[in-house]
C-alpha cells in the first residue's frame, strides 16, 4: 500500500496514519517528525529546519525533496508507505511523481482529511504529543488524575512549540495558499479521495480502510 494522507495541520493525519501502520505494518513517513527529530539531534538539517518550523513556514522546496528522495529511495519504504506532511506545495508533488517514475512506484491514493478552518485552530492549539510513542491526544483523551502522562505508553505528553495560536494560525494560511492546491493535482490523476476529518477518530479508519480495500478490489478486478 502507497498512499498520501493530505489535509490541513491538525486535520488528523498523523492520527490516522499511526493507526493504520500499526494495522497493516506499514511505514509511516511523517515529514514533520523527520524535521522535528533532525531539529531535536541539531544535525545540519535540523539546523536549517528549525527557524521555518518555529515560525510554521515551509521548509524549502529542496530541501524537502532531497530528504523525502532519501527516505523513499531507502530500504524503509520498499513494501509501501503512508506519506504524512509531505507533499505541501506544487514542485514537491511534480517531484515526488518524477521520483515515484524513476523507482517504478505506483501511487494507490491520496486520502484527504476535510476539517473546518476553526476546528483546525481549536484541534492545534489543545492537543498534546507524546514524546516516547509520538502518539497524538485531544482534551478528552487524557486520563484525568494525570494529564500530563501519555494514556497509551505512559511516557511525557508536551504541547508542539508550533501549536501556540498565532503560529496555528499561521500553518493554516500557509496550507490554505501553498498546499490546498493540491488537490487539484491529485484530483486530475483521478487518485483523489476526499472524506469528512470532523468525526470521530475510528469511523474515519473505517472508511479509510473501507477505500483502500476498494481500490484493491477495483485492481483485481482490472486485472482479470
Ligand atoms: P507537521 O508535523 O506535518 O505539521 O509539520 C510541521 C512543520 O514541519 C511544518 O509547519 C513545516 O514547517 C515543516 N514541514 C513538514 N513537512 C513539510 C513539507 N513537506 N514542506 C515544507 N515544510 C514541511
Amino acid at each position: 500500500m502507497r498512499i498520501i494522507i493530505f489535509g490541513p495541520p491538525g486535520s488528523g493525519k498523523g492520527t490516522q496514519a499511526k493507526l493504520l501502520t500499526e494495522r497493516f505494518h506499514i511505514p509511516h513517513i511523517s515529514t514533520g517528525d523527520l524535521l522535528r527529530e533532525a531539529v531535536a539531534k541539531k544535525s545540519p538539517l535540523g539546523m536549517k529546519a528549525k527557524g521555518y518550523l518555529d515560525a510554521g513556514a515551509l521548509v524549502p522546496d529542496d530541501v524537502m525533496i532531497g530528504l523525502i528522495r532519501e527516505v523513499v529511495a531507502s530500504g524503509k519504504a520498499k513494501d509501501g508507505f503512508i506519506l504524512d506532511g509531505f507533499p505541501r506545495t506544487i514542485p514537491q508533488a511534480e517531484a515526488l511523481d518524477r521520483l515515484f517514475e524513476e523507482l517504478g512506484i505506483r501511487l494507490d491514493g491520496v486520502i484527504s482529511l476535510r476539517v473546518e478552518h476553526d476546528e483546525v485552530v481549536r484541534r492545534l492549539t489543545d492537543r498534546r504529543s507524546c514524546r516516547s510513542c509520538g502518539r497524538i491526544f485531544n482534551p478528552s483523551q487524557l486520563l484525568k488524575d494525570d494529564p500530563a502522562k501519555c494514556p497509551r505508553c505512559g511516557g511525557e505528553l508536551y504541547q508542539r512549540s508550533d501549536d501556540t495560536l498565532e503560529t496555528a494560525r499561521r500553518r493554516l494560511d500557509v496550507y490554505l495558499r501553498d498546499t490546498k492546491p493540491l488537490k487539484d493535482f491529485y484530483r486530475r490523476s483521478g487518485r483523489f479521495t476526499q472524506i469528512d476529518g470532523m468525526r470521530d477518530i475510528s469511523t474515519i479508519q473505517e472508511e479509510i480502510i473501507s477505500i483502500l480495500g476498494k481500490s484493491k478490489l477495483k485492481k483485481t478486478t482490472a486485472t482479470g
